[in-house]
C-alpha cells in the first residue's frame, strides 16, 4: 500500500521559510515583497485560486494586490496594466490568472510581463533559462513537483530514474520535463497523440499525470513500487475533486502517491511565494 506524499505539510514548510525571511527583512527596515495578481472575469475555479494566493500572501507578510477586471476587458487595457505594474518598484511579482476569456491572448500578456517579475515562471525567458540549465524564476507547479519528489528520494536519487510525464502543456508537462532532466532522470513525455499510454506509464519509476481527465491513468498500469504524482484537478458531478490517476487502484501498486486535493496544489502556491521572495531579494 502506497505511502502518501503530504503536499500540505511540505507546502507549510516552504511558506514558513518564506515567512521567516520576510519577517527578517521587515525587522531590518526593508520592504515586504509585493505580488500583483490579475484576474479577468469571474471563472469560479480561478476566483478560488486567486483568493488562495491572496490569503497565502497575507499569511507570509507580503503586500499583495488582487486586481479584478471585467471579462470584457480588452487586450490593450491589460497590457497597459501590466506596463504599470512592471514599472512599480513595490511590485516584485506579477501574474495573470489563467485561463483567460477567449478574446484575450495569454501568450502575449505573459510576454509583456517583465521576466524578472514573472513569478509564475511562464515567460519564454524563464522557460529558456530552465532549458539552458540556468533556472531563474522556475514554473511553480513543476518545481513544486520536484520538491515533493525530493521528500521521497532526497537530492541525488532521481538520477537515472525512468520518469513518464503525461501531459505536455507549457505550464506543467513541458517545464517539468526540463526540471526532471536537470535532476538526471530519463524522461518520456506522453500527450494526446501518444500511441500506447499504458506501455509508457507502466515502464516508469516516476509517473506524473498532468492532463485534466479523471481516471485517465489506470491503477493497473502503475509499476510495483513506483512513485505517482497527480497534478490533475477534476471536479466530478458529485462535487468531489479527483486527479487523473485512479487513486485507490494505483495506491495498491505504488510505493508513494500524492492525494488530490492536498498534494501538488498547495505546493504550487508555496513556490509562487518562494519565487516572489526570490525576485524581491535577488532580482530587484
Ligand atoms: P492542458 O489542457 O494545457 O494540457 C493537457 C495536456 O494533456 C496536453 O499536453 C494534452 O496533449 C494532454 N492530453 C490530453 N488528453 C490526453 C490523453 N488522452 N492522453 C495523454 N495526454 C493527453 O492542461 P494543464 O493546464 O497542463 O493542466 C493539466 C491538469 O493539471 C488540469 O487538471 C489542471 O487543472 C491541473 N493543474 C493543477 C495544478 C496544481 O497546482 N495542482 C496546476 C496547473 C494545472
Amino acid at each position: 500500500m502506497a505511502q502518501i506524499i503530504d503536499g500540505k505539510a511540505e507546502a507549510a514548510k516552504v511558506r514558513e521559510e518564506v515567512a521567516i525571511k520576510v519577517k527578517a527583512r521587515v525587522a531590518e527596515g526593508l520592504r515586504s515583497p509585493g505580488l500583483a495578481v490579475i484576474l479577468v472575469g469571474a471563472n469560479p475555479a480561478s476566483s478560488i485560486y486567486v483568493n488562495k494566493k491572496g490569503d497565502a500572501c497575507v499569511e507570509v507578510g507580503f503586500e499583495s494586490q488582487i486586481i479584478r477586471k471585467a471579462k470584457e476587458t480588452k487586450q490593450h487595457e491589460l497590457e497597459a496594466l501590466i506596463d504599470k505594474l512592471n514599472e512599480d518598484d513595490s511590485i516584485d511579482g506579477i501574474l495573470v490568472q489563467l485561463p483567460l476569456p477567449e478574446h484575450l491572448s495569454a501568450d502575449s500578456l505573459i510576454d509583456r510581463i517583465r521576466a524578472d517579475k514573472d513569478v509564475d515562471g511562464f515567460h519564454p525567458y524563464n522557460l529558456g533559462r530552465l532549458a539552458a540549465r540556468q533556472p531563474l524564476l522556475r514554473p511553480c507547479t513543476p518545481y513544486g513537483v520536484i520538491r515533493l519528489l525530493r521528500t521521497v528520494f532526497g537530492k541525488k536519487d532521481l538520477k537515472g530514474k525512468d520518469c513518464c510525464i503525461v501531459g505536455a502543456s507549457n505550464i506543467v508537462g513541458r517545464p517539468l520535463m526540463l526540471e526532471m532532466l536537470l535532476e538526471g532522470a530519463t524522461v518520456t513525455v506522453a500527450h494526446r497523440f501518444t500511441k500506447d499510454l499504458a506501455a509508457q506509464v507502466s515502464r516508469a519509476d516516476i509517473v506524473v499525470a498532468a492532463v485534466g481527465k479523471a481516471g485517465l491513468i489506470k491503477g493497473e498500469w502503475i509499476k510495483e513500487g513506483a512513485t505517482v504524482i497527480d497534478v490533475g484537478i477534476n471536479r466530478l458531478e458529485n462535487g468531489h475533486l479527483v486527479g487523473d490517476v485512479e487513486f485507490k487502484e494505483a495506491s495498491e501498486r505504488a510505493a508513494w502517491i500524492t492525494p488530490v486535493p492536498g498534494g501538488v496544489g498547495p505546493m504550487t502556491v508555496a513556490i509562487l511565494l518562494r519565487n516572489t521572495l526570490y525576485a524581491c531579494e535577488h532580482l530587484h
